[in-house]
């Protein structure tokens, strides 16, 4: 990220001096505490109480840093070793909440980033859950089967004695699926000997997991385009999405805005970008990226109404809604330019923090409605609190019920931040919202 962060006011100046002293290697964890800072102004001027108690302070340390060495023998017999991280940022409101990462773009900088994110997410839904994030360097792609196990085996080897159903709670990430979670919850049964379902969501359906949980973040975040939509009294029906990535949040992004009569026309992976006319084929992208493990061009090898584009992003098409969904930064100011000169209308992030500082003030600028990850994707956690719930009380909800919860939870996020922005003096701004309405929750629970 090349953009540079504007200077803050008065009353958090001294805080962020303070962040960037502390962590001067850390741009996407000082990116996202600004953005915070920022636009909880509003916030601190109503509530003095907050700065006099050193709200802000505490908040933007961790409570706990985990780092830890993960050695695990690949299937040529050679020692590897990654670095483990488990960032236990706040538990305020609840026990540790928040994925693990396996991606070698993993450092402790990205840990912290979307801990920090996880706390406001968190204490949006509304569903008693403190922020954690956790990963590691590791790159599954390309592993065998049972190198991916050695290394999650490992991995347990230290992180479960940080764990526990009342203590932390991880899921799944970027990098971490059910094949992941299996491992990992595996281990920690063997060495803790509990079963603990509630020590980890995510699960598969069959051994403990929550039916709507793989679908949840995706679904979410076009159920809170929705949402912003419906506030300008029109609807996702005949309208052409835009979506980046290719995994879980993306892959079930498309499937909801086909069933809201929308056309999701665009996915993506690390080298290039597909645009279908046709509107995406999911069982195809799934086949393609999910069975076959194989790249995005194979999509469009296999289907003749789609190209694929190398080396770029799909933000260069024409489309009325955009659900980035791939990562952090993978939507600038120029793309924001190319959207907004396309016609685009709303942006809901699947991803955490895939805009650009720079693409977000385009956005609001230009009057295109902008969903905040921290809004627009807490469908996925929040989905993990309703696991747990299931767990603890041992028992089922069907898909259609626990779809039904999600679609409420997310119109009480979307209506949460739309109101917190209008309290604060910044009506439609959700940025301002999904922040303050966060922080207000975890801010009198600090100084109770
Ligand atoms: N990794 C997801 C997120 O960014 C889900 C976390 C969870 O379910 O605990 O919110």
């Amino acid at each position: 990220m090349t953009e540079t962060l504007s200077a803050l006011p008065e009353p958090v100046r001294d805080v962020y001096a303070t962040v960037r002293r502390r962590n001067p290697h850390e741009p996407e964890f000082l990116q996202a505490v600004h953005e915070v800072l920022e636009s909880i102004v509003p916030v601190l001027e109503q509530h003095p109480r907050f700065v006099d108690g050193g709200i802000l302070e505490r908040l933007v340390e961790p409570e706990r840093q985990i780092m830890f060495r993960v050695p695990w023998v690949d299937d040529d017999g050679r020692l590897q070793v990654n670095r483990g991280f488990r960032v236990q940022f706040s538990s305020v409101l609840g026990p540790y909440k928040g994925g693990l990462r396996f991606h070698p773009s993993v450092d402790l900088s990205i840990v912290k980033f979307l801990g920090f994110e996880q706390i406001f997410k968190n204490a949006l839904t509304g569903q008693g859950i403190g922020g954690a994030k956790g990963g590691s360097d590791f790159d599954p792609h390309g592993r065998s089967d049972a190198e991916v196990m050695r290394f999650c085996q490992s991995f347990m080897n230290e992180l479960y004695r940080h764990l526990g159903e009342h203590t932390d709670v991880p899921a799944g990430d970027i990098g971490v699926g059910s094949r992941e979670i299996g491992y990992l919850f595996g281990q920690y049964r063997k060495i803790t000997n509990r079963h603990e379902s509630g020590m980890f969501t995510g699960k598969g359906v069959q051994w403990g997991g929550a039916e709507v949980r793989t679908e949840a973040t995706g679904y979410g975040a076009v159920f809170f385009a929705e949402e912003m939509l419906a506030v300008r009294g029109s609807s996702l029906a005949g309208l052409r999405v835009g979506v980046s990535g290719s995994g879980n949040v993306a892959t079930y992004a498309i499937t909801k805005a086909w069933q809201l009569g929308a056309t999701p026309v665009t996915a993506s992976d690390s080298s290039g970008y597909v645009v279908d006319d046709d509107g995406i084929d999911v069982e195809l992208l799934r086949q393609v990226k999910e069975v076959e493990r194989r790249r995005i061009s194979e999509y469009a090898e296999r289907r003749p109404s789609a190209r694929f584009v190398a080396d770029a992003r799909p933000w260069e098409v024409a489309i009325d809604i955009a659900v980035p969904s791939a990562t952090q930064n993978e939507l600038d100011l120029d793309d924001a330019r190319a959207l907004i000169a396309g016609g685009v209308r709303a942006v809901s992030e699947g991803a955490n923090m895939p805009c650009t500082p720079g693409a977000v003030s385009a956005f609001q600028q230009a009057d295109v409605l902008f969903g905040p990850g921290k809004a627009a994707n807490a469908g996925g956690v929040a989905t993990s609190a309703l696991e747990m719930s299931q767990n603890a009380a041992r028992q089922r909800w069907t898909f259609d019920d626990s779809e039904a919860k999600l679609r409420q939870i997310m119109r009480d996020v979307h209506d949460a931040a739309y109101a917190a922005a209008e309290r604060y003096g910044h009506p439609g701004d959700y940025v301002v919202g999904a922040n303050s309405a966060g922080f207000e929750r975890v801010a009198h629970a600090m100084l109770a």
